[in-house]
């Protein structure tokens, strides 16, 4: 049985209360390891020592920083499977997913905001030739990192990354249900060098340790990834205490498929957005709008490509499908199922535990990929965010009740658009209320673009310029040169 501690001033210490809680490996329904149930005394401690460590670092030359972080990420690149793995036993994750896609953009994040910061540029304006106005931008201070189950190392180096970048120092939380790669990072920071108490790690559950953070007064910046219920009470709770809020909560994506689409990249597409991670991104395409003289196609070559998915042992190579992060979760999603069925949904394949499971994984969280069709865009399956493997299909008509349809939720992350026509990608990008809209692709990522969400999905932008401004406050010096 693995322990993990909490990574504090440098050094991996025990729980304040002395209690621990489980970690289980979604795969098999199993504990495999102890996570410190961590409280506000923790917190208390590893914000102190961030608050400590804070001069120094705010102080080291850019490139200096640059260089430990560019270290960490070669470390994390030189430990790629192990720490897949990792993900993979926590999350319940294919392997296979974890080492294509989550630990090598883990990398790419770290090494992105490293050598970002070496190349911003300061702003300066003369003022009629009498004055000059340059801004400074400073780090706020002891930035708190909150981070979900989905993508976990993933997601907290996303956080972690431009906060320490640009001088900040960071006490994290990651997900209490998927620790471990935090951990790891962690040991591997203190490998590369990063000074104590620059990155703190504080594990344990979210209305305990992330609440906690959340209303600490020495963390003037939250940055949160997770749901939009929990992002709700964080700005509740910092918002009374003007902290600088980065939210990025929850998704209800659509995805457009007009008649002139490349059926076979489409499809293609669609099946990965749909059920990738299990369905559980928060851009996975999960309400699938076809255009009527493509639908009775396009579903029966979905519901059979669908089929062809392996629902398995994460470990196992040819496994497209692990298992759900939880036994809760899986039964929240198996509730949306049967609230399918009672909409009037007809679930054309899945719904049910794979049957030919391997017997390590028979007390393991699974669930096969699930299709259903015949419901309208106003009911709650469709409104509602899942985050698993489910998906709905409903034809349309007409080009504006497609625009309208993919708008009828209170979300608005992301978005997919299928077609040849460029003037029509064009005009249906404009029209859809989304943070990101791919047209003829899905999950493509420049880090250097803003990364955010409309409506209920989030407050902020991060990724590129925006989290480097994020991180840092503006402070403008106006200079007077001459009388006006
Ligand atoms: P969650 O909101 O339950 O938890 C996220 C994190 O917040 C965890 O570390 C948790 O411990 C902590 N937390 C819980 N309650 C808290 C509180 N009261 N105060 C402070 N912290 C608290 O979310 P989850 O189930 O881990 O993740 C799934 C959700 O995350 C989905 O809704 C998904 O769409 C969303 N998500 C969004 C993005 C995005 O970029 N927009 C990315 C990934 C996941």
């Amino acid at each position: 049985m693995q322990t993990i501690r909490h990574f504090i001033d440098g050094a991996f210490v025990e729980p304040a209360s002395g209690a621990f809680l489980d970690v289980y490996e979604p795969a098999t329904g199993t504990v495999y390891a102890q996570l410190p149930d961590g409280d506000g005394d923790d917190v208390e401690r590893a914000v102190s020592a961030a608050r400590r460590a804070f001069p120094g670092w705010a102080a080291t030359p850019a490139a200096e920083r640059s260089r430990v972080m560019l270290k960490i990420a070669d470390l994390v690149e030189a430990n790629l499977e192990a720490l897949a793995r990792a993900e993979s036993i926590d999350n319940g994750k294919p392997l296979a997913l974890a080492r294509a896609v989550d630990i090598p953009r883990a990398v790419a994040n770290l090494r992105f905001f490293a050598t970002a910061i070496l190349h911003t540029q300061s702003e300066a304006h003369l003022t009629d030739g009498a004055a000059l106005n340059y801004t400074r931008r400073e780090p706020r201070g002891v930035a708190g990192c909150i981070s979900p189950w989905n993508l976990p190392l993933y997601l907290f180096t996303w956080k972690i990354a431009p906060a320490l970048a640009t001088g900040n120092t960071v006490v994290a939380k990651p997900s209490e249900l998927t620790p471990m790669t935090a951990h790891r990072l962690a040991e591997l920071c203190a490998e590369a060098g990063l000074p104590p108490g620059v990155l703190n790690v504080v594990h344990g559950l979210g209305p305990k340790v992330g609440a906690a953070l959340v209303a600490h007064p020495d963390v003037p910046a939250i940055s949160f990834t997770g749901g939009t219920a929990t992002g709700a009470a964080i700005a509740a709770r910092a918002g009374p205490q003007f902290k600088k809020l980065s939210l990025e909560l929850g998704g209800k994506n659509p995805n457009l498929v007009f008649a002139d689409a490349d059926f076979d990249t489409a499809l293609r597409t669609s099946v990965r957005a749909a059920f990738a991670n299990q369905g559980q991104i928060c851009l996975c395409g999960s309400r699938i709008l076809v255009e009527q003289p493509l639908y009775d196609r396009f579903v029966e070559a979905f519901a059979s490509a669908t089929r062809e998915l392996v629902v398995g042992d994460p470990f196992d190579e040819a496994t497209h499908q692990g298992a759900l992060v939880s036994s809760q979760h899986l039964e929240k999603v198996r509730g949306y199922v049967d609230l399918a069925r009672a909409e009037g949904g007809t679930v054309l394949c899945g719904g049910e535990r794979p049957g030919d499971l391997p017997e390590r994984c028979a007390g393991g969280w699974f669930l096969e990929p699930t299709v259903i069709t015949g419901l309208d865009a106003g009911c709650r399956v469709n409104r509602e965010e899942i985050f698993g493997p489910v998906v709905t299909i409903m034809p349309f008509q007409r080009e504006p009740d497609a625009v309208t349809w993919a708008n009828a939720t209170p979300y608005g992350l992301a978005a997919t658009i299928w077609t040849r026509d460029l003037d029509r990608a064009h005009r249906v990008a404009n029209q859809v209320q989304a943070g990101i809209v791919w047209i003829n692709c899905w999950l493509l990522r420049d880090l250097r673009t803003p990364f955010g969400g409309m409506k209920n999905s989030g407050v902020g932008r991060e990724g590129g310029d925006e989290a480097l401004r994020f991180f840092t406050e503006p402070k403008n010096v106006c200079v007077k040169m001459r009388s006006l």
